[in-house]
């Protein structure tokens, strides 16, 4: 018997009616003889009505103490998916992280899987039962509890499939597939059939909300099957896999955009002679993502450094950099908020020039200037202004015709 992992999303499992219809399709997926793993999110927007909680009383709240906080949302969810569950017939357990073995690293709040004991999981579904895990959450060696970072409930599906040696992860959500740029928010956004891992690795990290980035990250280097479907329609979704056969021919397979980027520039003395990626090293061991680079060393003038990083991690950047100025030897450091991140996204632009060249011309018609610029073999991403963002994102989708993809596969 093969074993298949299922995870359902915040919207998917937000009301008790919902999570009835959830335990129904589980229900039909259980019927054709798998042994069943559930991943679930917490219910609708559970996870952030606590961070709000958290904000009400302090204004940085401790990050261990959050991390106790936002996994009760997924216990609450394991707990009545397993009931409604039970109900139908099925013998059903509720596992958390810890319970179902999932290992962290002690990074609390943005955590990576180390490794899964998945022991009982085994012994659950050895006993014919189905196992209902919550998603995003973990422990440390420490025994700490821990988070995988918004969204990670994606992760937790595929990390526990790899463990398992499942035939498939399946994430249902609230969109039927991962379309050629957020449905939400882009005019004539299309359903890919097909994406590859590296396609859609690039698509997570530059935004695309639809899957955790690490979650197609271990996807990839287990070459798990994943797909991406409705948990409402049963209708067909995407599947990721190595390499894609069908709509072949786009070379720009996908729009993604991220708001609440903000700029830095470190500002250095003429006669500075160090290195400027002193100040990279000091920020990754902080933990802090440092995005787009864009280094400026004039000839006569002022070197100067400036990247991205995103707003959330806006104070502890400027405390980082603060703390360590004297060593990192820079003059000042200047910050622009209110920026966003449009990117496109395609295997086939490697051996296509001139990609990057009607992106900037059509942004340059649109009357939107461009401030920074990152590229890749499969992307090109530029950081506009927020209030750009949207109208960037709608004028690419419709430059590269994705808007023109036809429907049928
Ligand atoms: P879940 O709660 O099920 O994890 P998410 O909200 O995390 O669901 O992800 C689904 C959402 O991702 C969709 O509602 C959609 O608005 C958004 N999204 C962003 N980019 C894309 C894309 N390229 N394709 C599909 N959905 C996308
Ligand atoms: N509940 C968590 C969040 O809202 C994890 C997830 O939904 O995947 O970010
Ligand atoms: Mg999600």
């Amino acid at each position: 018997m093969s074993t298949l992992v299922v995870k359902f999303g915040g919207t998917s499992v937000a009301t008790t009616e919902r999570i009835q219809h959830v335990a129904q399709r589980i229900q039909q997926e259980y019927a054709k003889g798998y042994r069943l793993v559930v991943v679930v999110s917490a219910m609708g927007k559970t996870t952030d009505q606590l961070v709000v909680m958290a904000n009400d009383i302090a204004t940085a709240p401790s990050k261990r103490e959050m991390d106790v906080l936002l996994t009760t949302g997924e216990q609450i969810t394991i707990s009545l998916l397993s009931m409604a569950l039970q109900t139908l017939g099925l013998k059903a357990q509720s596992f958390t992280g810890w319970q179902a073995g999932i290992v962290t690293e002690q990074v609390p709040s943005n955590a990576r899987i180390e490794t899964v004991q998945a022991a009982a999981i085994q012994q659950a579904l050895d006993a014919g039962e189905i196992a209902v895990v919550a998603g995003f959450q973990g422990v440390d060696a420490q025994g700490n509890i821990t988070t995988l970072g918004r969204g990670g409930s994606d992760t937790t599906a595929v990390a526990l499939a790899a463990a398992l040696g499942a035939a498939r992860c399946d994430i249902y959500t609230d969109v039927d597939g991962v379309y050629t740029s957020d449905p939400r928010y882009v005019l004539g956004a299309r359903k890919l059939h097909e994406l590859s891992y590296d396609e859609m690795l690039e698509l997570a990290h530059l935004g695309a909300g639809v899957l955790h980035p690490r979650s197609v990250e271990l996807a990839k280097n287990h070459r798990m099957p994943m797909t991406v479907r409705s948990s409402y329609e049963a209708v067909e979704g995407t599947i990721l896999k190595e390499e894609v056969t069908v709509e072949k021919q786009l070379v720009v397979r996908g729009v993604a955009f991220e708001e609440q980027i903000v700029r830095m520039t470190a500002y250095y003395n003429e006669n500075y002679t160090g290195s400027l990626a002193n100040i990279f090293t000091t920020l990754a061991k902080n933990h802090i993502n440092v995005d787009i680079i864009v280094q400026a060393m004039i000839a006569h003038g002022n070197p100067s450094v400036s990247f991205s990083v995103k707003e959330s991690q806006l104070q502890e950047t400027l405390a980082v950099l603060k703390a360590h100025q004297k060593t990192l030897g820079y003059d000042h450091i200047e910050h622009e908020r209110q920026l966003a991140k449009v990117s496109i996204v395609g295997s086939g632009m490697a051996s296509n020039p001139g990609v990057a060249a009607a992106m900037f011309e059509r942004l340059y018609r649109e009357g939107i200037s461009v401030k920074m610029v990152s590229t890749s073999e499969i992307k090109v991403s530029v950081v506009v202004a927020h209030e750009d963002m949207l109208n960037a994102a709608n004028a690419l989708h419709e430059e590269f015709e994705l808007n023109k993809l036809s429907i049928e596969a």
